[in-house]
């Protein structure tokens, strides 16, 4: 895109991928063709990648995106193209709806004759009733799954390790369009664990002092002090992260909060906190991205012993009534199957408690007074969130760099959403 002074602007990775780097690097140890790549439609670049990888099943000993809601979607299109993408391989011939040209010249040099005896294999394993495990039985030479699944990723550890069988999660790198901030150096920590080293010759990084509950309450997170610099931070406290970088931003806000946990040589490592916004507000409740994602986790701890997953959630204050409320919309399937559980009210309407309860202090008083009303959950059908996707990649979102919003200000989002909608609970009357 072209910003208003003339200058054009565009997210890293799109940027990195047209680089000659790329080409000459990274891409020459891809199994996928850097022409399906750069394929300008999604749906095809996402098939050829797939049916590459599969052609070369015994090559791929990693698998990843960039971010883990991107890996996530690919393995729902792997669920929703497997027999297609097997008929490709038995026949050894392309589905006519690959039409760009560049996709067809690539995959022309990969996809050479028939192979129904792995079409045969990979149907097999693909028919399993249960996909558990099902990246490291297509893949079995995989050696980790690499993504991003700290911060907001999180929400994605549980259906990747489901898949992954065990696979080791790494999450590679932490940083922003505008500068990478740091790498992990101990690949093999837990998703919860893990903590980056700054790279110090990204950027010029200094450190904005924000007040100690990092998580909780975002109104404590206001910035206190001067910058200091990268030497002089302090391990176990809260920062935003400012960059000066050579491409022209000067003392930079990305918006992130970081915690220092140590020190690699001189230079600070830290765990990623949360983007400093806050996501959900009524009145004077300021909910963060992190208050949303614990709540969530600990409510979703009621629905695992029942062989429900959740997969995908999004969340936005109506005020559309007075009082206003939360709504939260939850995506959820069986264990093992893409199967809707049967929604018990009472379960879900638990649920809904465990949420208001664990949010903070300010949200509780708020909801004793009447000033916002009990918190609604909406549960969407299996697939939802992938047309959500669609919706913001069709209005410029970059696929490759597209993290579900963990709230939704778009009122054509809220309409997408509710239009999956198979039921909705609120929090019980007697709670407050
Ligand atoms: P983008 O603007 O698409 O480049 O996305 C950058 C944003 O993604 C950062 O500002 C962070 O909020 C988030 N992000 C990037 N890396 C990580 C990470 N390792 N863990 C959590 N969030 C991250």
């Amino acid at each position: 895109m072209e910003t208003p002074s003339g200058l054009m602007a565009s997210l890293y990775t799109t940027s990195y991928f047209k680089t000659q780097i790329f080409k000459n690097g990274l891409a020459k140890f891809c199994t996928s063709p850097i022409d399906t790549i750069l394929c300008l439609d999604n749906k095809q670049s996402m098939y050829c990648q797939l049916l590459t990888g599969l052609l070369l099943r015994d090559e791929v000993v990693r698998i990843g995106s960039s971010f883990a809601s991107v890996l996530a979607r690919s393995i729902k299109f792997l669920e929703d193209y497997w027999k297609e993408l097997c008929s490709n391989i038995r026949t050894g011939y392309l589905s006519d709806w690959i039409a760009d040209p560049a996709c067809r010249n690539a995959m022309s040099s990969i996809l050479t004759g028939p192979e129904p005896e792995l079409a045969d294999l990979i149907q097999q394993i693909c028919e399993d009733k249960s996909w558990e495990g099902i990246i490291k039985e297509l893949w079995p030479e995989v050696k980790c799954i690499s993504s991003i699944v700290t911060g907001s990723m999180s929400q994605y550890i549980p259906l990747l390790e489901f898949y992954g069988g065990g696979i080791p999660l790494v999450s590679p790198n932490c940083g922003s369009s505008e500068a990478c901030f740091g790498i992990n150096l101990k690949p093999l920590s837990k998703p919860f664990d893990v903590s980056y080293t700054i790279l110090p010759n990204m950027a010029y990084f200094e450190f904005l002092p924000v007040n100690n509950d990092g998580g909780g309450m975002s109104h404590e997170t206001a910035t206190v002090n001067k910058p200091v610099d990268l030497a002089n931070v302090k391990i176990g406290r809260y920062y935003e992260v400012v960059v000066t970088t050579l491409a022209g931003l000067y003392r930079y806000r990305v918006g992130d909060i970081l915690k220092v946990t140590g020190f690699y040589n001189k230079s600070p490592q830290f765990q990623f906190v949360e983007r400093q916004n806050v996501v959900l507000s009524i009145d004077l409740d300021k909910t963060t991205e992190v208050d949303l994602s614990n709540a969530i986790t600990k409510a979703k701890l009621v629905l695992e012993p029942l062989g429900i997953m959740l997969t995908t959630y999004s969340s936005y204050a109506d005020t559309s009534l007075t009082p206003g409320r939360y709504v939260l919309f939850w995506e959820l399937k069986m264990k093992g199957s893409n199967d809707l559980p049967k929604l018990d009210a009472k379960i879900m309407e638990e649920c809904c408690g465990i949420v208001e309860e664990s949010f903070d202090f300010t949200y509780k008083s708020l909801r004793k007074g009447g000033v916002i009303s009990a918190l609604e959950l909406r549960v969407v059908k299996h697939g939802t969130f992938d047309e959500l996707m669609d919706f913001y990649v069709s209005k410029g979102a970059s696929i490759s760099q597209y993290k579900p919003p963990c709230c939704l200000k778009s009122e054509e989002a809220v309409k997408l959403l509710n239009l999956g909608m198979v039921g909705t609970f609120f929090s019980p009357k007697t709670m407050f």
